[in-house]
């Protein structure tokens, strides 16, 4: 493996990497930084946390011209931790080379941002839809930019920031240099790439799928409303010393965050409506492992530097097998082991199915009543298997929750009669 000095950095870009520590090029590093320093665009895929921001941070700084007080790289992101993240690690590289960086998104108030943009930035990080406002105000201007990055370019495109993506480009001197980086490989990054870039030199180190070898994957069917009482036996049970449950929405991720918490089990959530401080504060917590259960969605977990965990939980399922990948590596990272479990209700089966035929994972069933259904076609079995518990608990009283006799079946049949009758 070479080392940073080998890649053509300058001094003081050497200094800064010294002085965080880095004393080898990680492999995204090694592969990409010549081709970004010798001005060819980039597609660059690996991991998160496999030091991507180094791998087009360290070039991107070194093309600033630093006497020249207008912008001239733009990263964009797509949710402001990790705008602000990328901020810092570029701050911290390019802390002996003299480059303003200006992070830019939505929910900090703007004149904040105007402030910062008046006294000069060479650099711009953040998020679309606030760089587009200071854009339409003229308080932002591109004229003068050499590169743009998209990170973590899947989500950006996958998100419905494509227009926006395309607008802050199209604002950036034709001449420009691209870069996008990203966990997975998407069909509309390779569009993209054909739109806009020039030549790309291609760099794929590995995907976010995680380690077959050391993650247990399980998954579990239940109606919805039984998936909180599960959560709370599972983590009693297996009292992992770090885990992530994924929520798919905001105010389920809240919800669940706080009643995990009002049964004792030391939980934060991160998701969207929390202001930045409060985000900030969940990360903090859980980073130092003074809370040991994060509540997550997607979009705000998204590309952070989340340490290894021991134990990813799919409270809901999610929408793809991309982001299931995403989720999952969470966990058994770099040769560690983990365990993940995904909760299928009756109305999440068919995308759990598609998942699953998908990744070709192992996803095993949890308990001997998850096995039978692992195909699409076989949803109408689960249905029907959901819908037979959810029977069991109307059933008259007298009838034993565990009975199973010919009484009850009996009584259930004609009371289907009855219902075929009325309906005819
Ligand atoms: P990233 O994938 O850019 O978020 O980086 C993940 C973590 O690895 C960050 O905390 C970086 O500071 C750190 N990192 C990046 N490159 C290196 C390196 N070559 N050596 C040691 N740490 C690194």
């Amino acid at each position: 493996m070479s080392n940073f000095q080998e890649l053509g950095l300058d001094p003081s870009l050497l200094k800064g990497v010294t002085a965080a520590g880095f004393t080898k090029p990680f492999p995204i590093q090694e592969q990409t930084i010549s081709h970004l320093l010798a001005g060819s665009d980039v597609i660059g895929q690996a991991k998160t946390g496999s030091g991507k921001t180094a791998a087009y941070g360290l070039p991107l700084l070194q093309a600033i011209d630093m006497q020249n007080r207008k912008v001239q790289a733009v990263v964009l992101a797509p949710t402001r931790e990790l705008a602000v993240q990328i901020t810092e690690e570029l701050k911290k590289l390019g802390k002996y080379t003299g480059a303003r960086i200006v992070t830019i998104y939505g929910g900090q108030s703007i004149n904040v941002q105007l402030e910062a943009l008046r006294h000069g930035a060479h650099a711009i990080v953040g998020t679309p839809g606030r760089m587009i406002d200071h854009l339409k105000r003229g308080t932002l201007r591109l004229s003068a930019v050499k590169t743009v990055v998209l990170d973590e370019a899947d989500t950006m495109l996958d998100m419905g920031f494509i227009d926006d993506v395309e607008f802050i480009i199209d604002s950036t001197p034709d001449e420009r240099q691209i870069s996008l980086f990203s966990a997975t490989m998407p069909q509309e990054i390779i569009n993209l790439s054909q739109k806009y870039m020039r030549n790309p030199e291609k760099v794929l180190i590995d995907s976010d799928e995680p380690s077959v070898d050391t993650l247990d994957q399980y998954y579990a069917l239940m109606p919805q409303s039984e998936k909180q009482t599960f959560l709370i036996e599972l983590l009693s049970r297996e009292k992992p010393e770090s885990s992530i449950v994924f929520c798919r929405t905001k105010y389920g991720a809240h919800k669940l965050a706080r009643e995990l918490e009002s049964r004792f089990l030391d939980a934060v959530s991160l998701h969207g409506d929390l202001s930045q401080s409060q985000r900030d504060h969940s990360m903090r917590l859980f980073r130092s492992g003074r809370v040991n259960i994060l509540v997550a969605t997607d979009v705000a977990s998204r590309g952070i530097d989340i340490p290894q965990v021991d134990c990813v939980v799919n409270y809901e399922v999610p929408q793809n097998s991309a982001l299931y990948f995403h989720r999952v590596g969470r966990t058994a990272r770099a040769g560690d082991t983990g365990k993940a479990y995904t909760l299928v209700s009756e109305r999440e089966y068919g995308d759990f199915a598609q998942i699953r035929n998908l990744t070709k994972a192992i996803i095993k069933p949890l308990r001997p009543e998850d096995e039978k259904p692992v195909s699409s076609s076989s949803h109408t079995q689960y249905s029907n298997r959901i819908e037979r518990r959810r029977s069991d608990r109307h059933r008259p009283r007298g009838f034993g929750r565990s009975e199973s006799g010919p009484r009850w079946q009996q009584q259930q049949q004609r009371q289907q009669q009855q219902q075929r009758r009325y309906r005819r």
